[in-house]
């Protein structure tokens, strides 16, 4: 696709995106943190600011009376929701990382605020040394690049399941994306360019640093991936986008939101990920859980809900 058609893609997303805006009114914090320890981790979350996007996205296969009452428990009785985004930063002995960037200054205006909110919390950011991307979408890896055409961590080191790099690389990547969403490919390229000599490729179970391992959960996109912490009996995982919904993605794991590239992946990932969380009482952090995106998964009659924790 070319650069133009780029450009007015990125033009009616932005202007649908307001449109959006000026029909909702919950207003939601343009900064949150929030604080747990896992071992001798620390991990804080940070706002990038939210998307606002159609309510209906999160299940359009769903039965809209179902949809409905799923949407209003989740607070949402507008045609638009906003979907919060939560940037995870996870202190070790020896590393600052990060999971995802944030959207950065080019997505949508109410979004790519990580770069204010870790300013307030005094993290430089060129003092992060590691960044593991989930996925490649806008909010989570177009904030790589700053104001400037500019690495946003200079000094980090970026770990990409080479399944997603290579998804977004292939030729006919367009055939495999909704029309509205072919900019997406753009801009994921552009930003894989930016940050090329920096990439190390991993795949499912690779370990970062001891004790923080890559977890395959596609299905979200095709190489989607989590980031499992342990340390002695207690985990957590920053899950991305494979739960994103606190009612719907824990309710009702079988509806598939159009955000999901690869739906009956996501929903079969989706279900093992909750049988496997509500198991083992791991904590989780969501992109797009209600901030600051920390809680659990727990068993309710025949299916599972999840519990925020801060
Ligand atoms: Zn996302």
């Amino acid at each position: 696709m070319s650069v133009k058609n780029f450009t007015l893609n990125r033009r009616e997303f932005v202007a649908g995106t307001a449109a959006l805006a000026a029909a909702t009114s919950l207003p939601l914090p343009a900064f949150a943190a929030s604080n747990v320890k896992i071992g001798e981790f620390e991990i804080t979350t940070f706002s990038d600011g939210h998307i606002n996007l159609p309510a209906n996205g999160t299940a359009p296969d769903a039965n809209p009376t179902e949809r409905a009452a799923a949407l209003a428990k989740a607070g949402i009785t507008s045609e638009t929701r906003k979907s919060p985004i939560n940037v995870t930063l996870i202190k070790t002995p020896n590393d600052f990382i990060l999971v995802d960037a944030g959207s950065g200054p080019n997505f949508v205006p109410t979004a790519g605020k990580l770069e204010s909110a870790l300013g307030e919390a005094d993290v430089d950011p060129t003092a992060i040394t590691k960044i593991i991307l989930t996925h490649a979408h806008p909010d989570h890896i177009w904030g790589v690049i700053n104001d400037f055409d500019e690495l946003t961590f200079p000094e980090a080191t970026y770990y990409v399941a080479e399944k997603e790099f290579a998804f977004w690389h292939d030729p006919d990547v367009a055939k495999n994306l909704r029309e509205d969403r072919e900019f997406f490919a753009v801009g994921a390229k552009s930003r894989f360019k930016a940050i090329e000599e920096k990439i190390k490729f991993v795949k499912g179970d690779d370990e970062v640093v001891s004790g923080i391992n890559v977890m395959e959960t596609n299905g979200h996109t095709q190489g989607h991936v989590s980031v499992e912490l342990k340390s002695g009996s207690e985990t957590l995982i920053v899950l991305g986008d494979a739960l994103t919904n606190p009612v719907i993605s824990f309710e009702h794991p079988g509806w598939k939101p159009e955000s999901d590239q690869v739906p009956d992946m996501a929903v079969e990932t989706r279900k093992r990920l909750l049988d496997q969380l509500s198991a083992s009482k791991a904590k989780i952090i969501g992109y797009h859980l209600p901030p600051p995106g920390i809680g659990t998964v727990v068993k309710k009659g025949s299916g599972y809900a999840y519990e925020a924790i801060a």
